[in-house]
């Protein structure tokens, strides 16, 4: 039998974080970072890639006729192309460069949903999204008169099918869900959602912030409608990101944003747009951006994101069954699979306190509600502590993440 090369990839993390300049600062020598949920490190290939842009060819793209503007504009569309590829997109015009999830989600809103949905239409969102995933479809129902239904999670943040199968009406017209949370971890069957929806004549729109740097995601298998990503969640820089939808979709949508590249033609009182995916991206867009983003795909690939998912889910089972050893010590989310994320809190704590106590051992966590206040009005609790991992992070660092939060459970237990 032959085995795949990807198959028998390991990580080697001293190798992977000699690439990151962040961890050679030292100041950071003893720096554990666990918040990769919420922005990750950059490698070395990605500072580059967006240095040697200012350096060497900066220009803007798609207008200028001389050399340094077409490689601007040949390196921006590469970078495009790779990230297609990455995310299995059938062609590059279905991938619009956006400032990152949130703006993804945003520019569906407001260009499919303004258009498309009426008053008593549905729109399903999930207990456990992200703000980002909520608040644009409640605007949408405010201006549409379109109602919202919730797809109500379970206490240990799961969501059951047959939930969703009882939402489902004629009236749905979109269904919003996140493939990972970033709270709870909990990893969401979309192939089996999106079947569901579609056989409803339901569109989706699927928030992959916390999947895409981490597994394998073809959206074309998947058959999402519409797939939003960020850039600075999987080793690209802040201010871009990823909406991915169906080119039926991208062409029946309104842009959102207009003037300079989204224009075709301009009379004095109407307009005509770009092809796809320039139609979406009026101004000049984030040319530095989009190209880091290209060489943090190319990273990962190197690597091998099928090792990535693998090394990490080694780590978050490790995280788990640990912190669920420890008395007094209260793990949320589901049993079995999660993303590499972990909320927890200990008893009679406030999580800040924790994040605040790691952070003198030199251990950066994440306190707060993750921006997913309504999975957090179902745990009955106002904020967690989580720990978030990637690719940088080795079983040595869980275990002195472990060892600190039992340290810190130690210390407070003389005022409990
Ligand atoms: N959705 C999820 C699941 C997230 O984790 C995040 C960020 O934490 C977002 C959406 C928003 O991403 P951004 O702030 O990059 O737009």
């Amino acid at each position: 039998m032959q085995i795949n090369s990807e198959e028998k990839k390991a990580v080697d993390i001293r190798e992977i974080r000699e690439r990151f300049p962040i961890f050679a600062q030292r100041e950071n020598r003893d720096l554990i970072y666990l918040d990769s949920a919420a922005t990750t490190q950059k490698p070395d290939s990605v500072i580059k890639a967006v240095s040697r842009y200012y350096r060497e060819y900066n220009a803007n793209t798609h207008r200028g006729t001389y050399r340094i503007a077409e490689k601007a504009t040949v390196e921006y569309e590469r970078a495009r192309k790779t990230i297609a590829r990455f995310i299995g997109a059938v062609s590059e015009r279905q991938v619009v460069f956006v400032r990152g999830t949130t703006e993804a989600i945003n520019t569906v809103a407001v260009g499919w949903g303004d258009r498309v949905l009426k008053a008593d239409d549905e729109i399903i969102f999930s207990e456990l999204e992200h703000h980002s995933n909520i608040v644009p479809w409640q605007m949408l129902a405010q201006r549409t008169g379109a109602r919202i239904r919730l797809w109500e999670m379970d206490k240990e943040g799961r969501l059951h099918l047959d939930a969703l199968r009882n939402l489902l009406s004629t009236r749905t017209r979109l269904l919003a869900i996140a493939h990972v949370s970033n709270a709870l971890g909990t990893v969401n069957p979309i192939a089996e959602i999106v079947q569901l929806a579609h056989d409803n004549g339901t569109r989706v729109l699927v928030d992959g912030a916390q999947s895409v740097p981490h597994q394998q995601v073809d959206v074309t298998a998947l058959g999402v409608d519409f797939f939003a990503f960020s850039g600075h969640k999987m080793l690209g820089p802040t201010g871009i990101g990823v909406l991915y939808a169906r080119e039926e979709l991208l062409d029946e949508m309104n842009p959102v944003q207009f003037g300079g590249d989204m224009i075709e033609s301009v009379q004095v009182l109407t307009s005509t747009w770009n092809d796809l995916p320039w139609k979406f991206e009026g101004g000049t867009p984030n040319i530095a951006g989009a190209i880091g983003l290209g060489a943090a795909v190319e990273f990962l690939q190197e690597i091998g994101i099928d090792a990535i998912h693998r090394h990490e889910t080694g780590l978050i089972r490790r995280a788990v069954e640990q912190l669920q050893a420890l008395p007094g010590v209260r793990v949320f989310g589901p049993p079995g699979d999660r993303g590499p994320a972990v909320s927890f809190e200990i008893t009679g704590i406030h999580p800040h306190d924790i994040s605040t106590l790691l952070d003198q051992r030199g251990i950066a966590i994440r306190s707060g509600h993750h921006c997913a206040q309504l999975a957090m009005k179902k745990l009955e609790v106002p904020a967690t502590a989580r720990a978030s991992f990637y690719l940088y992070n080795d079983e040595s660092e869980i275990d002195r993440f472990v060892k600190a939060v039992s340290e810190t459970r130690d210390y407070f237990a003389k005022w409990l």
